[in-house]
């Protein structure tokens, strides 16, 4: 781990890309419909991140359990690229 600051604000996330072509190629795949995924967006580096409902429905699991859980509810996630849980939701 390394303390020193990054200049660089670009983060990769391999696998919401490979979720996006998916999404597109697979229009017609008779597999029925792909799991939603909601659109996320770190408030520091601006990192965008589609997040499977599979995922949110676990920290939405945790949040009730915690009693933290409300109307509306959507859980802050880790960014891959800041290291901290800086992912929010957002609608667009
Ligand atoms: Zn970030």
């Amino acid at each position: 781990m390394s303390t020193k600051e990054s200049k660089t604000s670009v983060c990769l996330s391999p696998t919401s890309l490979m979720e996006k072509s998916m999404k597109i190629e697979g229009k017609d795949v008779p597999f029925g419909p792909p799991p939603t995924e909601y659109n996320y967006r770190c408030s520091q580096c601006d990192c965008e991140m589609l997040v499977n409902e599979a995922i949110i429905d676990v920290e939405v699991g945790i949040a009730e359990f915690e009693g933290r859980w409300y109307e509306g509810f959507m859980p802050v996630l880790g960014c891959p690229g800041c290291n901290r849980e800086t992912m929010q939701y957002a609608e667009d």
